[in-house]
């Protein structure tokens, strides 16, 4: 397996960063997550957009264009012959000193892992999975962003945890006012009398590239689709809840806080959505 780590592809067991990093020593950086289906990467432009932005809310400067780093991307597929896969970029700060002063780092480090992989067992997506709520919460927008893709993931790591010591795989974080937020790395949606609603940016989602694929697929196939803020409650209440994100795709939410979701299967419209939207990455893409 073939790394592309600071201008050079090396092998997997070489890839290593210096402790020095400031990405290591604060989780100062930012990342992406991005699919690539049957030899198309769904939406690269969009996740490349998205980790300048990122960068450049942190005033992390990326040393090369959005062209280059997009084939750096698909030349580490390519390397790796890969056709289905997971694409991990990170870009740290880089090397420093020990103190915060981000200006002490001589330039940021770019590096992208390829590989296979799969978030979820197969059987799930047939069976749907179990969530809960936790105690944590996602950081309001004036502190740091949600749009930010940042390196400092612990907040949603605390989230696993408790998802993890509550037995299930997956778990719903509410903002500060208890508007129900998103996954510890995904979206959320919920359909009621045929109506799709997914929680607006500004409670402190991030704005997903599937959220927004789903969002547009709905739309075409003719929902009634609203970007709403909702609580715990309208979640236990719905007909149908899901969960969209780059490595879980789209998949069905039963249980909520131990009450049943419609009848306990997916539901009608989550099966139409995740049907279309598996449809859509094979094409919609770049090859
Ligand atoms: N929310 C968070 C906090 C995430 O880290 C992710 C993953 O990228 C998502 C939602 C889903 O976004 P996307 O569909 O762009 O992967």
């Amino acid at each position: 397996q073939w790394i592309y780590l600071d201008g050079q592809y090396v092998k997997k067991e070489d890839a290593k960063v210096s402790v020095y990093d400031h990405g290591f020593l604060y989780g100062d950086g930012v990342f992406e997550g991005i699919r690539m289906y049957d030899g198309n990467v769904f939406r690269l432009e969009e996740h490349v957009d998205r980790l300048y932005d990122s960068a450049k809310s942190i005033m992390l400067n990326i040393e090369v264009s959005k062209e280059e780093m997009s084939n750096i991307i698909i030349e580490t597929l390519k390397m790796n012959k890969l056709e289905n896969a997971y694409i991990r970029v990170v870009i740290s700060r880089g090397v420093g000193n020990l103190g915060l002063d981000p200006f002490t780092c001589s330039h940021p480090q770019i590096i992208v892992i390829a590989e296979q992989l799969a978030l979820f067992p197969k059987a799930l997506y047939d069976t749907g999975i179990e969530i809960v709520t936790v105690a944590s919460r996602r950081n309001r927008a004036d502190v740091l962003s949600p749009k930010v893709k940042s390196l400092n993931y612990l907040n949603n790591i605390l989230v696993k945890i408790e998802a993890n010591l509550a037995g299930v795989s997956e778990a719903l974080m509410l903002n500060d006012q208890g508007y129900v937020a998103e996954g510890s790395a995904d979206n959320i949606f919920i359909v009621k009398k045929g109506k799709i609603l997914t929680p607006p940016g500004y409670v402190g989602a991030l704005e997903g590239i599937t959220r927004n694929a789903i969002i547009e697929i709905a739309q075409k196939s003719g929902y009634e689709m609203k970007e709403e803020v909702f609580t715990r409650h309208d979640v236990y209440t719905a007909d149908e809840v899901f969960l969209t994100g780059t490595a879980a795709e789209v998949i069905a939410v039963v249980k909520v806080d131990g009450r049943v979701i419609g009848d306990g299967k997916p539901g009608e419209c989550t099966n139409k959505l995740l049907q279309q939207f598996r449809d859509t990455v094979t094409q919609d893409g770049r090859k």
